[in-house]
């Protein structure tokens, strides 16, 4: 594409800076300009579009941050402007790009639109504009709406690591969760939790209220179980109807608290009444209990994650041999 200077003299029915104002008010791309004042002297038709914000109203004014932001706070052609680019990564909580090269800046967020009333996810260009003497007279900001792409991959990141039934992390996420805080169990010397959880007599849950009851039964207990966690551990759906629990940081003892919160919450919980159930008994009549199984480990070279799972999953099944709807600590330790 030719430079501006290098059109012929006839091309431009207006003189060439009109021409230029012009062109840039048509690009298809959303595109400011702010002078040294940081006052907008460009404000192009995508920019309204994307913005809301008429021209009339910003330009000459330094109210442009009201087109972006709730409260005042500089854009980044306002930092370029003003020499203020090691702010970027304060402003842009994202890790924020700000390339040295010709002195640009870029930057990502999520915006809330005050004049659209929505989110968008902006990814921001702001480019110096110098004389012929070098000194910077105008900052030009373009932006690009990133918004689509960026719920587009937030959905596949939900798919790759979360349940579609219940929300709760995946098997995927489960055991790559577990690798990584037994990585850190063994750097900082910590012991590491697990329980697992399995639905007692499920499949009489099943058999009495459906599979589409016995689902909605599962997304209960699921909700149950996140409820009593903190926030670095970890919820999972291990398989059908069995969850894994993951305690950073947490000893045995801790970790039978957290299992007994855990059956005695799921105990109280009330699934509905069910069709023709009056004289019924337990996951029939739609009362459902858990048995969980614990491990704890203080994590060693010789040892491993898998360790962890087969002590748990040990405990699990001597739960279930005791009676059900209890919580079982494991015989031997992992060490
Ligand atoms: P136990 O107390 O020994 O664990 O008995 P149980 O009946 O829970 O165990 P079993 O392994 O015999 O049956 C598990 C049942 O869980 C059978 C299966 O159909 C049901 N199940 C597994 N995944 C799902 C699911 O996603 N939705 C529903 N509704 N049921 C499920
Ligand atoms: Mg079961
Ligand atoms: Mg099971």
């Amino acid at each position: 594409m030719p430079s501006l200077h290098r059109l012929p003299a006839a091309a431009p029915a207006l003189p060439n800076g009109a021409f230029a104002s012009r062109l840039m008010e048509m690009l298809a791309v959303p595109t400011f300009v702010i002078d040294t004042g940081c006052r907008v002297m460009i404000w192009n038709k995508a920019c309204e579009r994307l913005t809301g914000m008429p021209a009339a109203e910003v330009v000459g004014t330094r109210d442009h941050w009201r087109s972006f932001y709730q409260a005042q706070r500089p854009t980044l052609a306002d930092l370029l402007m003003q020499d203020r680019g090691a702010e970027v990564s304060q402003l842009y909580p994202l890790p924020a790009i700000h390339p040295a090269e010709d002195g640009a800046l870029c930057a990502e967020s999520w915006c809330d639109m005050p004049r659209t009333g929505t989110r968008r996810y902006l990814a921001a260009d702001a480019s110096p504009v110098h004389d012929d003497g070098g000194a910077m007279v105008a900052v030009v900001q373009t932006l690009r709406d990133m918004t689509e792409e960026k719920l587009a991959q937030a959905a596949l990141e939900r798919l790759a690591t979360r349940d579609g039934l219940t929300g709760l992390a995946n098997r995927r996420c489960f055991d790559d969760t577990l690798h990584a805080e037994w990585a850190r169990a063994l750097r900082q010397k910590q012991p590491l939790s697990l329980l697992m959880v399995d639905v007692d007599n499920f499949k009489a849950y099943n058999d009495a209220n459906g599979h589409l009851g016995g689902d909605e039964c599962l997304k209960r207990i699921a909700r149950a179980v996140s409820s009593e966690m903190r926030a670095n551990d970890l919820v999972a759906r291990y398989g059908g109807e069995e969850f894994a629990v993951i305690l950073p940081n947490q000893a045995l003892k801790g970790a039978a608290i957290v299992a007994e919160r855990i059956r005695s919450r799921v105990e109280r919980l009330t699934m509905g009444s069910v069709e023709g159930g009056a004289g019924l008994t337990g996951p029939a009549a739609g009362h459902v209990t858990v048995s969980i199984g614990a491990a704890t480990a203080i994590a060693s070279p010789d040892t491993n994650a898998q360790q962890l799972v087969a002590i748990a999953d040990a405990a699990l099944y001597r739960a279930k041999h005791m009676g059900r709807n209890r919580i079982s600590l494991p015989i031997a330790e992992v060490s």
